[in-house]
Formats: structure tokens, sequence, C-alpha cells
């Protein structure tokens, strides 16, 4: 079998000199059925999650189209828009277009909440080429008359499913109506529920659809085990396995986001340089995490699967799932994130008393059982601090130090009230399907 190149699938050389440069040898497989229906203006349908390099197929053919009709830029205006679910799905594909069309001289503009406005409407008031936008802020821009989607040609949505989980689908549709009928459309998603299926039909038009399955492969190159442990002693286990030095870049993920600051709490009092990633910490504090855990000065990442879908970053040693998803799905992208890129990987799932069933539909669901660890001699955990104990951590920088200062500073809860209330929010959570 010839394996095409990227020039061969009918990318420009401006193009393919940075490819080169990134040592993307060939396509890949997605790459390599979307590129050329792409190039030749087709809407597609493509089921891929990330890992399989997505990104780029969509983003190549866009890039080199917008390079290819340059026009003078209309203010407040894009010709090409890219929904993604989360700020830092949309922050990784703009650093890709960025890079992909560094000798491409264009404009590219990032949007997303929890950040002031002022910039982004800035930016956009001169006009850009391409738009990469989480729906929320978004919508609000454009309802103030900072942004208008007038000019689009090239829409792409991005991990369609996702953003529908996250209760995105009346913004999108809002968005989508101020757009021209007359434009290439592409949606991408990692499952095809039927509310998928029905977006595509609204959204799409003859579209081509590829489909890449990257789960199985992903899955098997992956070493799965679970260790049978109570909740009361995930704590231990974890600051336990940690003390294997070869774990050297975890993520570590929790079910909700108060378990994810009760992690990293554990995590900074047995002084392992951590940081945790989830919805209720400000773009800042993610941002921050993120790059710590990327460039290697924090050894943990403790996340929730909602901001950890889709995060690409390389060498991650292990993944640990604390606490089994609620859909099995989520467990497959989980563990994704420690085989990026031909990679292998460790995958380690504690299952306590609650979670049997979890564990039986996830190996359902990826058609193996996982191998079942002997747990191990369990470290005595270090007291918690008296005032760690009412603090919920901030946890961007894995300072282990508490922002409110002074011990017993702190009005939280008692460990009993906080169990409870924690208990309902996460079951709230769960319900609304928002971690
Ligand atoms: P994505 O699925 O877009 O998140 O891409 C996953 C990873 O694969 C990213 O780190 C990309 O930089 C990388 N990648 C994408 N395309 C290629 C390629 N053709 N060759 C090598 N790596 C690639």
């Amino acid at each position: 079998m010839t394996i095409r190149s990227f020039g061969e699938l009918g990318i420009i050389e401006p193009i393919t000199r940075v490819l080169a440069a990134n040592n993307y040898t060939h396509p890949t497989p997605i790459q390599l059925s979307a590129i050329p229906p792409l190039l030749e203006g087709k809407d597609m349908l493509g089921i891929a999650q990330t890992g399989t390099g997505k990104t780029a197929a969509f983003a190549l053919p866009i890039l080199q189209k917008l390079f290819q009709t340059q026009k003078p830029y209309i203010l407040r205006s894009a010709r090409a828009l890219i929904l993604a679910p989360t700020r830092e799905l949309a922050v990784q594909i703009t650093d890709n277009c960025n890079d992909y069309g560094k000798y491409l001289s264009m404009r590219h503009c990032v949007i997303f909440g929890g950040v002031s406005q002022g910039p982004q409407v800035h930016y956009m008031s001169k006009g850009v080429d391409l738009l990469i936008a989480t729906p929320g802020r978004l919508l609000d821009l454009i309802n103030q008359g900072h942004v208008s989607l007038k000019e689009v040609q090239f829409l792409v949505l991005d991990e369609a499913d996702r953003m529908l989980d996250m209760g995105f689908i009346h913004d999108i549709k809002k968005i989508i109506a101020t757009i021209p009928k007359e434009r290439q459309t592409m949606l991408f998603s990692a499952t095809m529920p039927s509310s998928i299926d029905a977006l595509a039909h609204r959204v799409l038009h003859n579209p081509v659809r590829v489909e890449v399955t990257p789960q199985v492969i992903t899955v098997e190159r992956i070493e799965q085990s679970v260790y049978s442990i109570r909740k009361s002693e995930k704590n231990a286990l974890l600051i336990t396995l940690l003390q294997d030095s070869g774990m050297h870049k975890v993520i570590v993920f929790s079910r909700t986001k108060h378990g994810a600051n009760r992690i990293l709490l554990q995590l900074e009092n047995a002084g392992i340089v951590s940081a945790a990633i989830h919805g209720n910490k400000s773009q800042g504090a993610r941002q921050k995490a993120l790059e710590g855990f990327k460039n290697g000065k924090v050894r943990v990442l403790v996340a929730t699967d909602v901001v950890a879908r889709g995060i690409d970053v390389d060498n991650v040693s292990h993944v640990i799932n604390f606490d089994l998803p609620e859909e099995p799905e989520s467990y497959v992208h989980r563990i994704g994130r420690t085989a990026r890129a031909g990679a292998g990987g460790i995958a380690m799932a504690f299952c306590d008393e609650t979670e049997g069933k979890l564990l039986r539909d996830i190996e359902r669901t990826i058609q193996r059982s996982l191998t079942l660890m002997p747990a191990p001699q369990l470290m005595k955990m270090k007291p918690l601090a008296p005032s760690a104990q009412h603090h919920k951590p901030h946890g961007g920088g894995g300072s282990g130090r508490s922002r409110h200062g002074k011990p017993g500073a702190s009005k939280g809860p008692n460990a009993h009230q906080l169990n409870r209330s924690e208990r309902t929010r996460a079951a709230n959570a769960r319900r609304s399907g928002k971690a």
C-alpha cells in the first residue's frame, strides 16, 4: 500500500513545510480520508476523537482555502469559525492553527469565557480570517454586536457530542442561525447518539462521512489494571502508588470538581507537586495548571472529564481513574490521554464497594477484563493540617498553601457537613452531566 504524502493530498508548500518541521511524515488515516474531499469543498461528518490527528484534518484544508481566497478584513467578522466545547480545546486548536499557518500570514482569534472580554472584542474589531470559540462567550459577543458571522464560509463543530453533553445545543443553534447557509460545514464527534444525528441533518449538506475508530487500537496499546479498594482508602492507595518515581506524568481523574479538590489536598499534604483542572477554576488557574503539567513542573494533574477531554499532552506516563466514570465511553477517553501519537501507556482504576456495576459496564464496552492488582501495603497518611481540613483548595499552582492564609481562617463546614453537601452537589452534577 502506498502512503500518500500531504503534498499528494493537495496541501500547498507553505503548509507542508511546517508539517515536515513538526515530523508529520505521513497523514494519519483521518487526514487521508478527510483532506481531499474537504479541499473539494464537501461537507463532512467525521466520527473521530482527539488523538487521531483530526484537528489537522479539518484545519489544513480550511487554512489553505482561506489563504487562496484572501480578502480585505471586514470589521468584527471572521471567514471561518471553529466551535469547540472547552476553553482548553479552543486554545489547543488555536495553537495548532497558528503553527500550521505560520507562513500564511493570517489573523486568528480565540474567544472563550471566564476571562475579560475586552481583548477579544478589541482583536475582533479589525476582523480576522479564522475564529475559534466556545459557544457561550461567542453568542454573548454576537448579541452585544462585537462579532458578526455574516462572512463565515467555513464552519467546524468540533467534539459536537461533548458540546451537546455540556448543554450548548441552544447556543449552537442560535450561532448557526447567524451564519450564511452558503458555506462548507464540518461536524466532528467521537460518538453518534441520535442528538448528533439530528444536528448533523440540520447543519450538513450531502456530507462525506469519515470514520476512524482508534478507541480499540488505543485501548489495546494500554496496560490496564484495577485495584479493588474501599472508598475510604483510595487516597492512601494513590499516595502509595505515587511513591514509584516511574509515575512521572500522571493524570488522576475524579468524577466531581469537589472530589478533585479533595484529592489535590491530599497530594499536596503528601508533598507531591500537583494541580487541579476543572470547571470551577478560573481560566488563568486552568491554563497555569495545564502549562505546569505540560512542561513537567507539575507531576500530577487532577482533572474532571469535561475539561480533560481533548487535552493533548505528550508522554503522560499514567492515567489513574480515582473514581470510575458513570459513562463507560469516558473511561476510553480518559485512558486515551496516556497513549498519544502511537505511544503505549498505563492506566489504573480504583474500584470501590459502590462501583462494581461501573466496572462491569467498562469491561463490557472495551470487551476485555482489567487486570486485578493485589492491594499494596498502604502508606500511613499524614493527617491534614486543621486549616486544610476546612479549606477547599484552589489548586492552580500546586503550592500546597491555603489562599486563606491563616490557620482556622476558613469558614468552611466541618468534615461531616462537607461530605453531605458534596454528595448532593455531586449527585446534581451527575444529573446535569457536568463536572
Ligand atoms: P489531534 O487528534 O488533532 O488532537 O492530534 C493528536 C496529536 O497528533 C497532536 O499532538 C498532533 O500534533 C499529532 N499529529 C496530527 N497529525 C499528525 C501526523 N500526520 N503525524 C504525526 N503527528 C500528528
